[in-house]
């Protein structure tokens, strides 16, 4: 079954005596083991997609299958449940706990979940990241790109069936933003399903599909056909 089909999403948003169309009948399927990169002007509804996909918001109408389960019309706390089974997010600026150990930060989601041997699963994700030797550091002893590695760690350690990331390389330069592209690269290859939203077209090239916004609409849906390898 598809990680994500959307049939005929759409959002609006009213302001006053306005209504903004930020999606306007969006449908997308996004198999298992799919690379995707979310592109478009500012205010074509990237945003607005990626909080839909992401069960951040739910849609004005259409319907939405996360792994086969309906999740347009769920309430606040079904979707919470829904986000911790099935997502990991990745942000733009890390959001990691500042004074907590990197081990801690990625420990949190399992800490939520309930879930047992914590630590050791915890040790495995960061493992996976290249960042084993630092997981005893807070966030302020790691390097941006190495934060950003803390943070996909914490995405991942729960197995989620998606990985979402809002501009994961936003805040990195462009060497570093390599290193973070092949580390999704890596976990890609190893089955993961990831969608990112990013403004930068040698990252997308990392991807092997890329969907291109405009007002709300999906204008360009490509497969990559030699993804660059990041590294
Ligand atoms: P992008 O991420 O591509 O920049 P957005 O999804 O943020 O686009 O925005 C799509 C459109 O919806 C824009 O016109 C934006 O101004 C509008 N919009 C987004 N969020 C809101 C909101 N919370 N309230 C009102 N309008 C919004
Ligand atoms: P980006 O494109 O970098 O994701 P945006 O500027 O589109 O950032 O939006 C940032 C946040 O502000 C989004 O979460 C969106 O929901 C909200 N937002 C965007 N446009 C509006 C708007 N016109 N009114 C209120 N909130 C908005």
């Amino acid at each position: 079954k598809p990680v994500i089909e959307v049939n005929g999403i759409c959002k609006d948003y009213v302001m006053g005596d306005q209504v903004v169309h930020a999606l306007r009948s969006v449908n997308l399927v996004i198999e298992p083991g799919e690379f995707v990169a979310i592109m478009g002007p500012s205010g074509s509804g990237k945003s607005t997609f990626m909080n839909v996909i992401g069960c951040l918001d739910r849609p004005t109408a259409g319907e939405y299958l996360l792994n086969g389960e309906a999740v347009a019309r769920m309430g606040d706390n079904a979707l919470a449940e829904i986000r911790n089974k099935y997502i990991g997010f990745v942000f733009q600026n890390f959001n990691l706990l500042p004074r907590t150990s990197a081990l801690k930060n990625v420990e949190l989601p399992l800490m939520y979940a309930g879930a047992k041997g914590r630590t050791a699963r915890a040790k495995k994700a960061l493992e996976l990241v290249g960042l084993a030797q630092r997981m005893d550091h807070t966030p302020a002893m790691l390097s941006g790109g190495q934060q950003q590695r803390v943070a996909i760690a914490r995405a991942i350690v729960n197995d989620p069936v998606l990985i979402l990331g809002d501009e994961p390389t936003g805040n990195l330069d462009s060497r570093t933003s390599e290193e973070i592209m092949a580390v999704f690269q890596q976990l890609n290859r190893e089955g993961k399903t990831v969608v990112i939203v990013t403004h930068e077209e040698d990252v997308a090239q990392h991807c092997k599909r890329i969907i291109r916004f405009k007002d709300g609409y999906v204008r360009v849906d490509e497969r990559v056909e030699k993804p660059v390898d990041a590294r």
